[in-house]
C-alpha cells in the first residue's frame, strides 16, 4: 500500500464532537479515506457537520452510519460507550476495525470488547491532544500534528488491524505509542486526570468565596489562577466519565498527591524554606524536559 491511498473505504465516526470532528476533517484533509459519515445523537451537533462540510453524511440514526464502513471511531464521552457498543456490535460486518478516541481505555476493554462479533477487530486508541472546548465547530485538523496517540490492543488483537490503526494516526501527524490498557490508566491518572481535579476543585474554592473576593480572583488572575480556569472549563460530561470508568488509578495517585500536599504543609508551617525550593527546584527540571520533548 502506497503512503498516500486512502487506508480506508468508509469511516463512520459516532460522536462528531471535538475529537470525532478533527480526526473527521484530517482524515478529508489526508485523503486517508475515501468517504468520512458521522452519527451522533445530537441533532444540532449533525447539522453543524453537514454546514462545515467535515463530513459526507450526518445522521443521528447510528444504523445508517455504519453501513459499509470498514473504520468506526467512537468519539463519544466514555460513559456511553456501552450502550454504544451494544448497539452498533450486532451491525458490524466481519473484517470491520473498531477504534475509539476514549481518555481511559480498560473501561473499552470491558464495556466495548464484549459486544463485537467474532472477526470485528477492536484496536482502542487515545489520541493526547484536545482544549477546553467542546462540539464539531470546535475541531481543526492540526489537532493531532507532534502529539501522541496511544494505542492499548487487547492480547490477540489482529495484527493487520493494529497497523492500520497506527498508519491512520501516523497520517494525521501523531507519534504512536502502543501499551496495555491498564498502564496507560495508571500514566493518564498522573498527567491528565489529577491535573484536571486540582484544577476544577481549585476554581471551585475560588467560586465559593464571599462575592468581593471573588471579582479579585478574576482581577487579578493572571498571577496562576487563570491557567487553571483554562483547565476547568473541560467539558464536565466528559470528565465526569473519566473520574467514574478510571476510579481506582486516581484514587491511588490522589492518595499519594495528597501525602506530598500535606508535606509541603508542613514545611510551609515550620519555615522549612530548603524543602520547598529543593522541591521546586526538582519540579522546575520536569518543565525544561517537556519543552525540550516538544510537548510544550
Ligand atoms: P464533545 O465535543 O462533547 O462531543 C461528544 C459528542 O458525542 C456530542 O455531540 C454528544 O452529543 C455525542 N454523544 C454523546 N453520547 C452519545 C451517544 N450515546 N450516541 C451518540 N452520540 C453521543 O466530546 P469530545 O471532547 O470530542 O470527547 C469525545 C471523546 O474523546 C471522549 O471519550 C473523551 O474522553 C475523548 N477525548 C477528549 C479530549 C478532549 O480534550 N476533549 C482529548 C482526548 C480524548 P450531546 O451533546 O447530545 O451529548
Amino acid at each position: 500500500m502506497s503512503d498516500t491511498a486512502p487506508l480506508f473505504d468508509r469511516v463512520a465516526i459516532i460522536g462528531i464532537g471535538l475529537i470525532g470532528s478533527s480526526l473527521a476533517r484530517a482524515i478529508a484533509e489526508y485523503g486517508i479515506a475515501r468517504e468520512v459519515v458521522c452519527a451522533d445523537r445530537s441533532k444540532d451537533a449533525c447539522v453543524v457537520a453537514m454546514e462545515l462540510g467535515i463530513v459526507e453524511m450526518a445522521t443521528t440514526e447510528v444504523e445508517v452510519a455504519l453501513d459499509g464502513a470498514d473504520l468506526v471511531v467512537l468519539a463519544t464521552p466514555v460513559g456511553s460507550f456501552a450502550e454504544v457498543g451494544e448497539r452498533i456490535g450486532p451491525l458490524l460486518a466481519p473484517g470491520t476495525i473498531v477504534t475509539d478516541v476514549g481518555s481511559v481505555k480498560e473501561a473499552v476493554l470491558r464495556d466495548v470488547g464484549p459486544n463485537l462479533p467474532d472477526g470485528v477487530h477492536l484496536v482502542p486508541g487515545h489520541p493526547v491532544a484536545g482544549t477546553e472546548h467542546s462540539g464539531p465547530a470546535a475541531g481543526f485538523a492540526s489537532l493531532f500534528q507532534g502529539r501522541w496517540c496511544i494505542l492499548t490492543p487487547p492480547s490477540g488483537a489482529d495484527a493487520a488491524a493494529v497497523e492500520k490503526v497506527t498508519e491512520l494516526w501516523r497520517r494525521v501527524g501523531s507519534n504512536v505509542e502502543i501499551m496495555d490498557a491498564a498502564h496507560h490508566d495508571r500514566v493518564l491518572a498522573i498527567t491528565s486526570h489529577l491535573p484536571h481535579l486540582i484544577a476544577y476543585t481549585i476554581v471551585g474554592t475560588a467560586s465559593d468565596l464571599e462575592d468581593d473576593t471573588k471579582s479579585e480572583v478574576i482581577k487579578f488572575s493572571a498571577g496562576g489562577f487563570r491557567d487553571f480556569t483554562r483547565i476547568a472549563a473541560s467539558d464536565p460530561v466528559m470528565w465526569r466519565d473519566v473520574f467514574l470508568n478510571n476510579r481506582e488509578a486516581v484514587l491511588e495517585i490522589l492518595q499519594r498527591f495528597t501525602e506530598d500536599l500535606t508535606a509541603l504543609q508542613r514545611a510551609i508551617r515550620w519555615g522549612e524554606g530548603q524543602q520547598l525550593q529543593d522541591q521546586f527546584t526538582k519540579t522546575r527540571a520536569i518543565r525544561r524536559g517537556i519543552i525540550d520533548a516538544k510537548q510544550a
